[in-house]
């Protein structure tokens, strides 16, 4: 094995997670090590986003190339509930700048993060899998091994990210996860070059599906829509049991839909792909020496689209409260137990909405209602209620001003320094020998 560098915190994972998290630490100055598998671009599902993100995208600098290079996504288009008319809110409803979003191609998307984290001055390294991580006497987790080039590599740092999605490759190993059986989904998908755009053409379509499960329709551009069907993974292994192919249970959902099937011809669909789509969340999200960001930390039903959302917003709370125990050590539960508490709640509440939604059943009122009961919101428009939570806008105020010391900790810190400084000073005064 070749020698080992050290770095202030090692990334594994290069997705809109690891990168984010990357390039602002950078951006603060610290020594940032990212290792990705893959070489990018590379292909990967996650297509729409919510405007949610967008301050933590300008704070990395991006967002007038997302604006120049992706489709605009504002609002979303609902075929749901009891209410047989299809409905529809967009971003523009929370009454904020943040009147749209985007459409991504994810490779593209994904790319222009990572290439960002290295513009910022984080060392990226592509085709550099890891393989283990590493761990002192009393578990602290000081760096990973990794392979890149052929050759086995060791990294050291003060943190290790695992920002490698569903891979969770430190969380796997150091906390214990629940995998939330009711929405144990899968997703079978396609894209079509040929569609009929909906009234409002740049809106995601969101359509509960006769005989179970839901449908997404995602305008990548004018001549590609992402069209995927979410049901549950017993429905598809029963149908495999059956004899039939994930094609055939594509295109009953996409017979049991009402839009969906008016925006394409069936006979159009290409290559089907099929992703596990199991929400998840992990124990914690730090420990001595690591700290988890993004699908490797918690994964929620992409119903309101948003994993980017929150994987980048873990990022952005994890950079600063790594950014002050890089400063602190002593600092770590405090800073890291803010970062851990607050990012749980955001999980908690999409996670509460998701599985309330999940019934098609109910009337559009109730929806909206419920809404605002999950994200403690007193609007007295519904509706604002509903896309201020679904948008991630609902939450901006705590992630904007999330402050990993808060005042008492702040104060705990100058204490733990002044001792540390008096302590440093009677070692210098001693007699040496
Ligand atoms: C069917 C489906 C539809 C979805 N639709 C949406 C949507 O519309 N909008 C949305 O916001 N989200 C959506 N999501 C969720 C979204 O895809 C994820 O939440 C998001 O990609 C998480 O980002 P991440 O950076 O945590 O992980 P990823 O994007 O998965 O990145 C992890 C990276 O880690 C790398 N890696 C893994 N293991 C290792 C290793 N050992 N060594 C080095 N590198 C490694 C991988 O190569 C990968 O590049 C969807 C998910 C599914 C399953």
């Amino acid at each position: 094995m070749s020698e080992t560098t050290r770095y202030d915190v090692v990334v594994i994972g290069g997705g809109p997670a690891g990168s984010t998290l990357a390039g602002l630490l950078a951006k603060r100055g610290r020594s940032v090590l990212v290792l990705e598998r893959e070489s990018f671009p590379r292909y990967h599902i996650g297509e729409s986003l919510v405007t949610g993100m967008i301050p933590v995208m300008e704070e990395l600098g991006v967002v007038d190339e997302l604006e120049a290079r992706f489709q605009r996504k504002t609002g979303i288009n609902l075929v749901w509930g009891k209410d047989p008319q299809p409905w529809r809110t967009d971003f523009s409803a929370t009454g904020g700048v943040y009147d749209h979003s985007w459409h991504v191609k994810r490779d593209e998307f994904d790319q222009m993060l990572l290439d960002n984290a290295r513009k910022l001055g984080a060392t990226v390294l592509e085709q550099a899998h890891v393989n283990d991580i590493v761990q002192d006497a009393d578990g602290t987790v000081t760096g990973v091994v990794y392979t890149h080039g052929g050759t086995k590599k060791r990294a050291s740092a003060a943190y290790t990210v695992d920002a490698s999605g569903q891979n969770r490759v430190v969380t796997r190993k150091l906390t214990e996860v629940t995998f939330q059986e009711d929405l144990r989904n899968v997703a079978v998908w396609t894209y079509f070059k040929r569609f009929t755009p909906l009234e409002a053409p740049d809106d995601i379509l969101v359509e509960a599906i006769d005989g179970g499960g839901w449908m997404w329709g995602i305008p990548l551009s004018e001549t590609e829509l992402s069209l995927g069907y979410v049901l549950p993974a017993s429905q598809l292994a029963e149908a495999a049991a059956q004899g039939r192919s994930r094609t055939d249970v594509f295109l009953e959902g996409l017979a049991g839909s009402r839009i969906a099937r008016t925006m394409v011809d069936p006979s159009d669909a290409g290559e089907m792909r099929t992703a596990r789509d199991w929400s998840h969340v992990s124990e914690r999200f730090y420990g001595r020496g690591w700290v988890a960001v993004g699908d490797a930390a918690c994964f929620i039903d992409p119903l309101f689209s948003s994993g980017v959302w929150l994987g980048t917003s873990g990022a952005w709370m994890a950079s600063r409260a790594l950014d002050a125990v890089l400063d602190e050590p002593g600092a770590e539960d405090q800073a890291l137990g803010r970062f851990n508490d607050t990012y749980q709640q955001l999980y908690s509440d999409i996670l509460a909405y998701v599985r309330f939604f999940m019934d098609p059943n109910r009337l559009r009122e109730e929806y909206m209602e419920r809404a605002q009961g999950v994200g403690r919101m007193y609007v007295e428009n519904s509706r604002v209620g509903f896309i201020s939570l679904i948008s991630g806008i609902k939450a901006l105020p705590e992630l904007v001003s999330f402050d990993p010391m808060g005042v008492e900790g702040i104060q705990e810190a100058m204490q733990d320094r002044a001792a540390r400084t008096e302590a440093a000073k009677a070692a210098a005064a001693a007699p040496v020998g």
